[in-house]
């Protein structure tokens, strides 16, 4: 399982291999020790448990997908389709249009959901078993609110 680590200090994102769980790693952009508790699920890649960066046991599922890629196909599509359009060519523009939002839903359909803390915001990617549930603004609120705190950012 690769973990995608978040500073708690500085933000800055830091891969970790669970498979080797190091006892802690260095921040490489504040130099910020974090001191990392892998559970045995983590660490054979079987399911998400515990963060091993703030001990938190509640995870949402997002996509992996940047969105600003869906965006861009999509852009680049209509720009071609507008293109036809103008030369008269409706039939062919409406087929570029048109596969240009398939090929955003295929992308879309392809990737595999990511597991993220809802304190610390670390990332979770591997063949575990997907089973946390989907976002929720309100546990986020109270979540994030009680790990800053806990930190001592707010
Ligand atoms: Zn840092
Ligand atoms: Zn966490």
């Amino acid at each position: 399982m690769q973990i995608l680590v978040k500073c708690p200090k500085c933000d800055a994102g830091l891969a970790v291999d669970a498979a080797e769980a190091p006892a802690a790693i260095k921040c490489g952009r504040c130099g910020r020790d974090i001191p990392l508790a892998f559970s045995d699920a983590l660490r054979s890649d079987t399911a998400v448990d515990r963060c091993p960066v703030c001990g938190g046991a509640e995870f949402y599922l997002r996509k992996d997908f940047d969105p600003k890629l869906g965006l861009t196909v999509v852009v680049i599509g209509a720009s071609i389709s507008a293109l036809f359009y103008w030369f008269g060519r409706d039939l062919i523009a409406y087929g570029i249009l048109a596969s240009a939002a398939l090929i955003d839903l295929v992308v879309y359909g392809r990737l595999r959901d990511v597991t993220v803390c809802y304190r610390c915001h670390s990332e979770f990617r591997g063949a575990y078993a997907r089973t946390a549930p989907a976002f929720d603004l309100h546990t986020a609120d109270v979540l994030e609110l009680e790990y800053e705190r806990r930190i001592g950012r707010r």
